[in-house]
């Protein structure tokens, strides 16, 4: 693990473009003849649009978070059809779930996985009502992220940045929007990727890096040259904050506005950071998924929580 940008940042990349440096030079580099990546739609910037970008233009023309659920296993068929041999696909948890258990069927000499974590996607719908719950202007939002100082930042069309305290969120109207997938999901880290590039374990500005084995590191090594490394750190203790996340979740509890902001203050200057910060993260959406499926998948726990994720729930008290 290490925390990680680039020295000069792709303009209008999610973080600071690691992703797609990646991918262009896999395809400079001649590694791979095409990339699974998720474009958007001509109307809508946050539609997904999955294709397999042949050119270092066409992963560039992906950059950038569609905050949205992408059926990016539509574009395996042709895969196939193309005859390609080596690729690299892009994609979240589980997208790359679902793409390891039909790997063998592909036909490939040499699959590369280049994962983000991910967690709480939506629909476009649900997207759009998260926008207009909780942004000054929905309309003008280009990005979005639930950063490491438990404010949501917005980027707005001008560049302007409007901040929103995550315990300002109307939780209430929100209960609903999230994917039932992403309600039951506990592989936030995305596991089965050879190489993970996300933020959450990482010092605010920076990105944070998981090789998982050797393809992972061979792909990281060949835009070593352009980043800034450092360790990952850890600071703080995550349990009291997930703690109270249970209820939050559970009850849709909305604070006013002035006292989510200085609730926000407070734990940014107190709470978790680095890895820290990311187990805070993992935790409470693993306590939040456990007691969804506890409540109206009983007959299903058991066999879908993983061993791992069984540990972290542990951890806490939850209601019934
Ligand atoms: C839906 C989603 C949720 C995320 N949640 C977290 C999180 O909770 N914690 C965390 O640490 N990191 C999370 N990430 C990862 C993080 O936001 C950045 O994507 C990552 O750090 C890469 O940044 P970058 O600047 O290198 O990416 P860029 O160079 O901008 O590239 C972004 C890549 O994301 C791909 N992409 C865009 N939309 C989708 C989609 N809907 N499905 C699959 N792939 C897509 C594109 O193909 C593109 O290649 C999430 C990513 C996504 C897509």
């Amino acid at each position: 693990m290490m925390a990680a940008r680039k020295q000069q940042p792709i303009e209008g990349a999610q973080w600071t473009g690691i992703v797609s440096a990646i991918a262009c030079e896999m395809l400079e580099q001649g590694l791979v003849e095409g990339v699974v990546c998720v474009q958007n739609t001509a109307e809508d910037r946050f539609q997904p649009f999955p294709v397999i970008a042949r050119t270092p233009a066409e992963v560039l023309a992906a950059k950038v978070n569609k905050p949205t659920l992408s059926p990016n296993l539509n574009v395996l068929e042709q895969i196939e059809q193309s005859g390609m041999k080596r690729l690299l696909v892009i994609g979240v948890g589980c997208q790359i779930q679902a793409l390891r258990s039909v790997e063998q069927e592909l036909g490939l000499e040499k699959l590369y996985i280049l994962g983000t974590p991910c967690v709480d996607n939506v629909s476009r719908q649900g997207l759009q009502k998260f926008l207009d719950t909780t942004s000054r202007s929905p309309e003008t939002v280009v990005h979005y992220e639930f950063m490491q100082d438990f404010r949501i930042h917005f980027k707005h069309e001008d560049g302007s940045i409007e901040k929103v305290p995550f315990f300002g969120l109307k939780t209430n109207q929100l209960k609903d929007v999230f994917a039932p997938s992403c309600m039951s999901c506990f592989d936030y880290v995305n596991s089965l990727a050879d190489l993970v590039v996300g933020y959450m374990g990482a010092p605010f500005g920076w990105q944070w890096i998981v090789v998982r084995n050797q393809t992972g590191k061979e792909m990281l090594d060949l835009v070593r040259d352009q980043l800034d490394t450092q360790p990952v750190m850890s600071k703080g203790d995550r349990h009291q904050a997930v703690q109270q996340s249970i209820p939050a979740y559970d009850k849709g509890v909305t604070l006013p506005m002035w006292a989510a902001k200085l609730m926000g203050v407070v734990i940014e200057q107190i709470g978790p950071k680095g890895l820290e910060y990311a187990r805070f993260s993992i935790d409470s959406h693993f306590t939040r998924n456990y007691l969804n499926l506890k409540r109206n998948y009983p007959q299903k726990l058991e066999q879908h929580v993983p061993e791992y994720a069984k540990k972290i729930v542990a951890q806490y008290k939850l209601p019934e």
